[in-house]
C-alpha cells in the first residue's frame, strides 16, 4: 500500500500493529444547518482528543442531495483531521467522476471510499434519472489509472490521460457479509475479488452485530488470498433509526430481531439507551480488535465526541475480554454462512459450509451453446459469422441487421439495444434491463433477502438470479476474475454482433 507522509490515517492502515479509528459523517442537507456546525465541533474536539486517525464523508447519503462532501472535508482537513471522501456512482457520469477527482487531489483529499451508492431519492420535482455510468469496480479502475499503476497498458484504450500529473488516491471499498441468501453473500464476495484486482486498499464492512459474520469475512479474505486492511462497522442508532433498519429502509442494512429487542429495552431508559448503545459499540469494538480487524469504522446519527470518548476508553477498558462478548452478538441465522460452525460454534471453521441445490436454466443452457457456436473462436459458426458480419458492416443492410438483431435479442432476452453486450458474462441476463443500477460486475450492497435494494419483495436481485444460473453449471466463481469494461455509449442502437467481431466492444479492452 501506498503510503504519503501527511496522512496518519494512511499511515495506520499500513502499520499493522496499529488500529485505525474512523468515524463516518454526514452532510447537511444546506449550508449554513447546524448539522453542519456540530461536525466542525466533532472534528475539532477529536483533534484534541487525537484517537481518532480519519472521518468519513458521505456523499448524498441514502440517495439523497446534500452538501458535497468535499466541502465539509476541506474544512475538516483545515482543522488537522485526515478526511475520506466517499465516491459514489450514482449520480455522476465517468466524465464527471474524473473532474471530481482532480478537484479532490487539488484540494489534498486524497482518501477515499469508492462505492455504488443508494439509489437517488425524490429530488428537485420528482425522481431524478439514476446515472451509474460507472460501477465501483470500474471506477477503482478509473482511480487506479489516474494514479498512473498501470498507464498505457492497454494501446487500443490509452491511457485515460497524457498529459496530467499523477495522483496518489487511496481507494476504500465496502462489503456485506450481512446477507442472508447464499447468492447475495458469494456475489458479495465474489466482487472483492474484483475490487481487489482493480486496486482497492483497504476495506469497510457494512453495519452489522454478529461475531460470526465478522469473522467470516476474514476468515474468506484470509483463505482466498485477498490480502487488505479491514475496518468492521460499528454503528450507533438512535430508535428512529434502528425501526428504520428494522423496516429494511436503509439500504443493505438488516436488523435481525434478537438484537432489535434488546435495542428496543434500551431505548425506553431515562437516556434512551445511550450508554448502553454505546457499550454494545464498545463490545463490538473489542470483538473486532481480537478478532484482528485492522480497525474499526464507527458511525451513528448526532454521535458527539463526547460519546466517542466514553465508547473508546471502555473498548480499552474492556479489551481483553472480547470472547466472553461473542455469544451477546450472535444474531444470524444459522444456516446464512459461509463456512461450517468452528468447535464451540461461537465463530467458524475453515471449511465452507455446503450449499443449497439449484436447478439448470434451460434459457441458459439454450444462450450458452448458441454464444458457444457463433461468439467463440472454436466454435462452428464463428468464422462465418464473423466474415458476414464484416461485409455487412457498412452497408446498405446496415441497418436492418441491427434491427433484426435488436428484435431477437428483445425477444429472448429484453435487450435495451446498449450495443456493448455483455450477457455472455452475466449468465444471459441483461443488466441493461435487469439491474436498476446497470450494474456490469456484481451486485451493489443494497439487495435484501435476495430483492432488488430499488424494487423489495417485486423483483429479484439481478446478481442472485446471475449466481443461481452459472452455479448450477459450475461456473459462479468465474465471477471473481477479470472484471467488465464499462459501457461505450457511442455503440447505443449499433449492433452488437458487429461491433463484437469488429473488436468495438467491451471485449477490446484489457480488464
Ligand atoms: S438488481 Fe441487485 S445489484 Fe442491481 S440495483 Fe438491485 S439490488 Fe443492486
Amino acid at each position: 500500500m501506498k503510503t504519503d507522509n501527511s496522512s496518519r490515517f494512511q499511515q495506520s492502515l499500513a502499520n499493522p500493529d496499529e488500529f485505525t479509528l474512523t468515524v463516518e459523517l454526514v452532510p447537511s442537507r444546506g449550508a449554513r444547518r447546524t448539522a453542519h456546525a456540530k461536525a466542525l465541533t466533532f472534528a475539532k474536539e477529536a483533534v484534541a482528543d487525537g484517537r481518532l486517525h480519519a472521518v468519513s464523508i458521505t456523499e448524498n447519503a441514502g440517495g439523497h442531495p446534500a452538501l458535497s462532501p468535499e466541502v465539509l472535508g476541506t474544512e475538516i482537513a483545515r482543522l488537522g483531521l485526515d478526511v475520506i471522501i466517499h465516491l459514489s456512482c450514482k449520480d455522476k457520469n465517468r466524465n464527471q467522476i474524473e473532474s471530481l477527482l482532480f478537484a479532490w487531489d487539488r484540494a489534498g483529499l486524497r482518501n477515499l471510499l469508492v462505492i455504488t451508492g443508494d439509489y437517488p431519492q425524490r429530488g428537485y420535482r420528482g425522481y431524478p434519472k439514476p446515472v451509474f455510468d460507472l460501477d465501483a469496480v470500474q471506477a477503482l479502475d478509473l482511480v487506479r489509472r489516474l494514479n498512473r499503476e498501470e498507464a498505457g497498458r492497454d494501446r487500443r484504450d490509452p491511457a485515460i490521460i497524457k498529459s496530467v500529473e499523477p495522483t496518489s488516491f487511496l481507494k476504500g471499498v465496502a462489503v456485506s457479509p450481512f446477507k442472508y441468501l447464499e447468492a447475495e453473500l458469494r456475489m458479495q464476495y465474489y466482487k472483492l475479488h474484483r475490487k481487489a484486482a482493480a486496486g482497492a486498499d483497504y476495506v469497510i464492512t457494512q453495519v452489522g452485530y454478529d461475531a460470526r459474520k465478522f469473522d467470516e469475512l476474514l476468515r474468506y479474505m484470509r483463505l482466498t488470498g485477498l490480502n487488505l486492511p479491514v475496518l468492521g462497522n460499528v454503528f450507533v442508532p438512535t430508535p428512529t433509526v434502528a425501526g428504520m433498519m428494522r423496516e429494511g429502509r436503509i439500504p443493505g442494512v438488516a436488523l435481525p430481531d434478537s438484537i432489535h429487542a434488546e435495542m428496543i429495552e434500551e431505548f425506553k431508559e431515562g437516556d434512551r439507551g445511550r450508554k448502553k448503545a454505546l457499550r454494545r459499540a464498545a463490545k463490538l469494538l473489542c470483538v473486532q480488535k481480537g478478532l484482528g480487524y485492522s480497525g474499526a469504522h464507527i458511525g451513528g446519527p448526532g454521535l458527539t465526541c463526547a460519546e466517542l470518548e466514553f465508547l473508546l476508553t471502555e473498548a480499552a477498558r474492556m479489551a481483553d475480554d472480547w470472547p466472553e462478548f461473542l455469544e451477546s452478538f450472535s444474531c444470524w441465522p444459522p444456516n446464512s454462512y459461509f463456512f461450517r460452525p468452528g468447535v464451540d460454534g461461537k465463530l467458524n471453521s475453515d471449511e465452507p459450509a455446503p450449499r443449497g441445490k439449484v436447478s439448470r436454466s434451460l434459457h441458459y443452457a439454450l444462450a450458452d451453446s448458441s454464444h458457444e457456436l457463433a461468439f467463440v473462436e472454436t466454435g462452428l459458426l464463428y468464422n462465418t459469422a464473423s466474415r458476414l458480419c464484416a461485409a455487412i458492416d457498412g452497408s446498405a443492410t446496415q441497418g436492418a441487421f441491427a434491427g433484426a438483431e435488436h428484435l431477437v435479442k428483445l425477444l429472448l432476452f429484453g435487450c435495451r439495444d446498449c450495443g456493448d453486450c455483455t450477457l455472455a458474462e452475466l449468465g444471459f441476463l441483461c443488466p441493461q434491463k435487469g439491474c436498476a443500477k446497470y450494474l456490469l460486475n456484481g451486485p451493489c450492497g443494497g439487495s435484501r433477502n435476495g430483492w432488488c435494494e430499488v424494487f423489495p419483495g417485486r423483483k429479484k436481485c439481478l446478481y442472485v438470479k446471475i449466481h443461481d444460473r452459472l452455479k448450477a453449471v459450475g461456473r459462479d466463481e468465474s465471477m471473481t476474475h477479470g472484471f467488465v469494461p464499462p459501457r461505450d455509449w457511442a455503440l447505443t442502437e449499433t449492433s452488437s454482433w458487429i461491433n463484437f467481431y469488429l473488436r468495438r466492444n467491451y471485449t477490446r479492452l484489457d480488464k
